[in-house]
C-alpha cells in the first residue's frame, strides 16, 4: 500500500473534543481509485460508542441545544451550510478520492446538493409547529407540541458519504435533537471533516458527534444503547433487519432507508431520445451505486429493438477512468468487496438472461477497482438479477406486452423506494403513478429529488422520510397539552370517583 503526501489522521469526535479510541486501533481509508492510503482513522470500540452517547445524552438532557429558539438552531445550520460553501473544493475533492466519483458529480452534485439541503433544514426548522387545536371537551384546550425525539443514532452508507449525514444527522439536530454519526468504514472522511467544521462554528459541545470503526461494533452498539432514543439507518436491507432486531428490546424510534431496484418504464409513446437518455444517466449515475438506479428497464414490444440499438449505442460513449479527469464519466466502484459482487450478478445474468453490451474486461489492467456498463435482457421477472439489488453498472431491460403485465412486474419486487414512467399521455402518467407501489414516481426524469420533497420509501425499502419538512417531523415526537378551563376544584367527570354528593 503506497501512503500518499496528503494522508490525514482523524479521531474519533466526541463532545467537540479530538480523541483516540479507547482500543488504540486505527484502520487505513484507501482511494479506490488506485488504491493509495488517503486517511487513518480510529476504530471505535463499543467503549467509545458509549462514551459519544453519554455526550449526546448530556447535551440533550442538561444542555441548552434543545431549548434554544429554532432561530438559533437555523443559524448554527446555516453557518455550517456556509462554510461547505466555502469549501466546496477541499469537501468535493475528499470525496473524490474516498469514493471514486468523477469531478463534475462530486463538485457540482454531491457537495452542493448537500449545500442546498442544509439550508432547506435550516429554514424548514423554524417552522417546525404544533397545533393549537381547541376544545375537543368543553372544560378544556388541547395543544400539541412538536418536541425533538432525543439522542439519534445517524448510521450511515458509502455511496452517498456527506450527502447522507446531510439527510440523516442535520434534520436530527436542526429539530432540537442531538447525534452520534457512524459513517460507513469505507468513507468516513467527509463526515469527519464536517464534525471540523461543526467544532469550528461552535456548536455547542455533545450535539454533533462521531464514531469511525465497524458497523458490528460502534453501529450495534447505537442500536441496542438504552439512551439512544432514536436510529436513523441509511443502508442495507440485511443491516436494516440486523438493526432493528438488535434495537427492539430498547423500543426505540427507527427511520429507515434501505436499498431499492426501481423500475423504468418505457411506454410505446414515450420521446425514445429521452427515454434512451434517461435510461442511462438514470442506470449509471454513481456508477449504478445509487438506491433508486434505473436498475430495471421495462419497454414495450413495439418499440423494443428501437430502444435497445439507441441505449447501447449511449451507453457505450461512457467514459469510463481516472476519476479526477473532467471528460471521464464514471469512476471504480467503492471496494474489491463491491467490484466481486458486481461481476458475481454478471455471471448469474449470463445464466438468466442474454448480455447484450460487456466491456467489462477492458478495465481488468486499472489498479482500482473499475468495471465498465454491463447491459442484460432478461424476460425472467422471477430472475436474481431482476429481483435483487446488484447495485453497480449492471441494468436489465426487459420487454412487456401491456400496461396491466407491466405494472404487475413492476411491483412484484420486495422493494419501493424509487420508480419511473416515460410517455406523452397524461393519463397513463397519472394511473401508473398511483398505481407503482414506489415512495417517488418520475414522470419522464428519473432521479430529481428536491430538498422540499420527501424521499420516503414503501415496502421493504424501509420507512419514514429523508429530506423535505416530513423528514423534520421523523425528528420530532408529538407531545399534548391540555389546559382546564373551568378553573373548578372539580371537574365534571370526577364523579367517577367521588361519587355525587361527597
Ligand atoms: P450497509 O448496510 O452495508 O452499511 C450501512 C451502514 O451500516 C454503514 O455505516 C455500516 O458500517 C453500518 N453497519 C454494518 N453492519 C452493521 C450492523 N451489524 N449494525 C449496525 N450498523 C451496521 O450499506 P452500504 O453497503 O454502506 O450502502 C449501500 C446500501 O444502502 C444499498 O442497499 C443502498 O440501496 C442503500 N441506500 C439506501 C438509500 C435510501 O435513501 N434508501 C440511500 C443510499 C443507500
Amino acid at each position: 500500500m503506497i501512503v500518499s503526501s496528503q494522508t490525514r489522521s482523524f479521531g474519533l469526535f466526541i463532545n467537540n473534543e479530538w480523541v483516540e479510541s479507547v482500543g488504540g486501533e486505527s484502520q487505513e481509508i484507501i482511494n479506490p481509485a488506485n488504491g493509495k492510503v488517503i486517511a487513518d482513522i480510529q476504530r471505535g470500540t463499543e467503549e467509545d460508542t458509549r462514551a459519544a452517547v453519554e455526550a449526546a445524552r448530556r447535551a440533550f438532557d442538561k444542555g441548552e441545544w434543545p431549548k434554544l429558539s429554532p432561530a438559533a438552531r437555523a443559524e448554527f445550520i446555516m453557518k455550517l451550510a456556509r462554510l461547505l460553501e466555502e469549501r466546496l473544493r477541499a469537501f468535493g475533492e475528499a470525496e473524490l478520492q474516498n469514493t471514486g466519483k468523477p469531478s463534475k458529480q462530486v463538485f457540482d452534485y454531491d457537495v452542493a446538493y448537500t449545500i442546498d439541503n442544509l439550508k432547506f433544514f435550516a429554514g424548514a426548522s423554524r417552522v417546525i409547529e404544533g397545533v393549537s387545536a381547541g376544545e375537543y371537551v368543553s372544560e378544556g384546550t388541547s395543544i400539541l407540541r412538536r418536541e425533538p425525539v432525543g439522542v439519534v443514532g445517524a448510521i450511515t452508507p458509502w455511496n452517498y458519504p456527506l450527502m447522507m449525514v446531510g439527510w440523516r444527522a442535520i434534520p436530527a439536530i436542526a429539530a432540537g435533537n442531538t447525534v452520534v454519526v457512524k459513517p460507513a468504514s469505507y468513507t468516513p472522511v467527509t463526515t469527519l471533516m464536517l464534525a471540523e467544521a461543526v467544532k469550528e462554528i461552535g456548536l455547542p459541545k455533545g450535539v454533533f458527534n462521531v464514531v469511525t470503526g465497524s458497523g458490528k461494533i460502534v453501529g450495534e452498539e447505537l442500536a441496542r444503547n438504552q439512551d439512544v432514543d432514536m436510529i436513523a439507518f441509511t443502508g442495507s436491507n440485511e443491516v436494516g433487519r440486523t438493526i432493528s432486531n438488535i434495537s427492539s428490546g430498547t423500543v426505540k424510534r427507527l427511520s429507515m432507508e434501505l436499498g431499492g431496484k426501481a423500475p423504468f418504464i418505457v411506454f410505446d409513446d414515450a420521446d425514445l431520445d429521452a427515454a434512451t437518455e434517461g435510461a442511462v444517466v438514470g442506470a449509471f449515475i454513481n456508477n449504478g451505486q445509487d438506491c433508486s438506479a434505473a436498475a430495471r428497464i421495462y419497454v414495450h414490444e413495439s418499440i423494443y429493438d428501437k430502444f435497445k440499438k439507441y441505449y447501447i449505442e449511449k451507453v457505450k460513449k461512457i467514459k469510463v477512468g481516472d476519476p479526477t479527469v473532467q471528460t471521464n464519466d464514471l469512476g471504480p466502484l467503492i471496494s474489491e468487496e463491491q467490484l466481486g459482487r458486481v461481476r458475481k450478478y454478471v455471471e448469474i445474468g449470463r445464466k438468466e438472461g442474454n448480455i447484450v453490451l460487456d466491456e467489462s474486461e477492458e478495465m481488468d489492467s486499472f489498479e482500482g477497482f473499475f468495471i465498465k456498463p454491463v447491459v442484460i435482457e432478461t424476460d425472467n421477472n422471477k430472475a436474481r438479477i431482476v429481483q435483487e439489488e446488484i447495485f453497480g453498472p449492471v441494468p436489465v431491460i426487459i420487454k412487456f406486452k401491456t400496461y396491466q403485465e407491466v405494472i404487475e412486474k413492476a411491483n412484484d419486487v420486495s422493494y419501493g423506494l424509487g420508480s419511473s414512467v416515460w410517455t406523452k399521455d397524461v393519463r397513463k402518467a397519472m394511473m401508473a403513478s398511483r398505481d407503482l407501489r414506489f415512495g417517488t414516481v418520475w414522470i419522464n426524469d428519473h432521479a430529481p429529488i428536491p430538498s422540499e420533497m420527501p424521499w420516503s420509501p414503501m415496502k421493504r425499502s424501509g420507512f419514514g422520510a429523508s429530506t423535505s419538512k416530513y423528514s423534520l417531523e421523523e425528528f420530532t415526537t408529538l407531545k399534548h397539552v391540555y389546559v382546564d378551563l373551568t378553573g373548578n376544584v372539580r371537574k365534571s367527570w370526577y364523579y367517577q370517583i367521588y361519587g355525587e354528593n361527597r
